[in-house]
C-alpha cells in the first residue's frame, strides 16, 4: 500500500474543508471495508493523498422516525440496521437486506453511506495492480470494457453502457424499492438524490467534494409486505449475483400498490415499473407473480454469457411476490 495523510474529523464541516483542499485528491473512510481493499490493490485511478475518516464525526449514526419520515445517519452501521426494531416492525425489506450484507464483521463496521458508495465488484475493474498491472478500463476513464468480450457472467443485463458492471450495494436495493432519498452536502450547500438516480454506468453521482449525510424514506404506504430475497453462489458471504426488494400493500384482497427494484443486474437498483403496473387492481396468485416476472425483465439485453441472469430475476420476483 502506498502512504497517505490521514485525518480524523470531528465535523461535516471540517471533513469537507478538506475534501475541498486537496481538490479530488482526499477520499474518505468510513467503515474502510471497501475503500482499503481498493487502496491495497491499487485499484483507484487517483491514488488519494489523504484518507479523511469520518467516522470520529458525532451524532450520524442516528436510525429514527421524524413525523413522516425515517432517517438514517450516513455513520450507522449495517449490524444497526439488521437489529434495529423499527426498523423490523415497519422497513422490513430494508433490515432484511442489512442483514443479507456479507458476514457479522463487516456488518459490524461498515456503514450505510459506505455501502452505497462503495465501488463495483467487476473483475477486471478490481484485477491488482501487484499481479501484472492495473488493468486500465472504460470505468477508469482510459479503456474499453473489458467485460464485453470477455467473462461477463456477473456483469449487467440492464442498462449498461461503456461499462457493464453492477451495482454491489444490497442496501440501494431496498432503498429503491422504498423510494428512499438521500442527502448529499459539499461546501455549495445540499442536495437531495433518489438512491435509484444515484447510479451511472460509469460511476455514482457524487463529486469529490461531496459526503452522503442521511438517507431518508417516506412511510411505507400502509401495512403491506415487504421483503428482500438474495441469490448468491456461495451462501454464507458473498455479493448478489440477483437481489430483489419488493414493497406492496393489499387492500380489498387487491394490491393496490407495489414498488419493485432489481439488485445486481445494473448499475444501479432497477426499478422494475413494468411488472408493478402488472400487479396493481389484482389478486395476488402464482399465476400474476409469474406474469409480472416476466414483465419485470423486458428489455434486458444480457451479454454473450449472462443470460441465465434473467432467469434468476424471474424466479426471485415469482418468490417475491407470490409466497
Ligand atoms: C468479503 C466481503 C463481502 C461483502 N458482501 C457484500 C454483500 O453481500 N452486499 C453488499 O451490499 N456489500 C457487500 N460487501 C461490501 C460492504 O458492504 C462494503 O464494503 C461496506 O458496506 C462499505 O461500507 P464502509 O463503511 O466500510 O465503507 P468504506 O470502505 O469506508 O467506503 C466505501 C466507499 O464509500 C465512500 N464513502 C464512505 N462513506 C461515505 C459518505 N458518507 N459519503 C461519501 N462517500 C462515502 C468511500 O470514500 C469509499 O469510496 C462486502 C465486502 C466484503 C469485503
Amino acid at each position: 500500500m502506498k502512504t497517505f495523510d490521514h485525518y480524523d474529523a470531528h465535523s461535516l464541516d471540517e471533513a469537507l474543508g478538506l475534501l475541498a483542499n486537496r481538490c479530488g485528491k482526499a477520499r474518505i473512510n468510513a467503515g474502510g471495508t471497501d475503500l482499503l481493499g481498493l487502496l491495497k490493490d491499487g485499484v483507484l485511478p487517483r491514488y488519494p493523498e489523504l484518507i479523511v475518516n469520518i467516522k470520529t464525526i458525532p451524532g450520524l449514526g442516528y436510525i429514527e422516525e421524524d413525523g413522516e419520515r425515517l432517517r438514517i445517519g450516513a455513520l450507522a452501521r449495517l449490524c444497526e440496521l439488521a437489529g434495529s426494531k423499527l426498523l423490523r416492525e415497519r422497513y422490513a425489506v430494508l433490515c432484511e437486506a442489512a442483514g443479507a450484507v456479507a458476514g457479522p464483521q463487516i456488518r459490524n463496521v461498515a456503514t450505510v453511506g459506505g455501502n452505497l458508495c462503495q465501488d463495483v465488484r467487476c473483475w477486471y475493474y478490481r484485477y491488482p495492480a501487484h499481479l501484472g498491472g492495473t488493468m486500465e478500463c472504460a470505468r477508469k476513464g482510459r479503456g474499453p470494457c473489458f467485460a464485453i468480450k470477455g467473462d461477463n457472467r456477473y456483469h449487467a443485463i440492464l442498462g449498461g453502457r461503456k461499462c457493464f458492471a453492477v451495482c454491489p450495494s444490497d442496501l440501494a436495493v431496498a432503498f429503491a424499492a422504498l423510494g428512499g432519498q438521500m442527502t448529499i452536502v459539499s461546501p455549495r450547500g445540499e442536495r437531495k438524490i433518489a438512491v435509484g438516480d444515484f447510479y451511472s454506468p460509469l460511476g455514482n453521482g457524487l463529486a469529490d467534494d461531496e459526503i452522503v449525510k442521511e438517507i431518508d424514506v417516506a412511510k411505507a404506504f400502509g401495512p403491506g409486505r415487504q421483503r428482500f430475497l438474495k441469490f448468491t453462489v456461495r451462501k454464507p458471504i458473498d455479493f448478489a449475483i440477483v437481489s430483489v426488494a419488493a414493497v406492496t400493500e393489499e387492500k380489498n384482497g387487491v394490491f393496490a400498490n407495489a414498488r419493485i427494484a432489481i439488485g445486481g443486474v445494473a448499475p444501479g437498483p432497477f426499478r422494475a415499473e413494468k411488472a408493478e403496473e402488472k400487479l396493481i387492481g389484482k389478486k395476488p396468485s402464482e399465476a400474476l407473480a409469474a406474469e409480472a416476472a416476466e414483465a419485470a425483465v423486458e428489455g434486458a439485453r444480457p451479454l454473450s454469457k449472462n443470460g441465465w441472469k434473467i432467469e434468476v430475476a424471474k424466479a426471485l420476483i415469482t418468490r417475491v411476490i407470490g409466497s
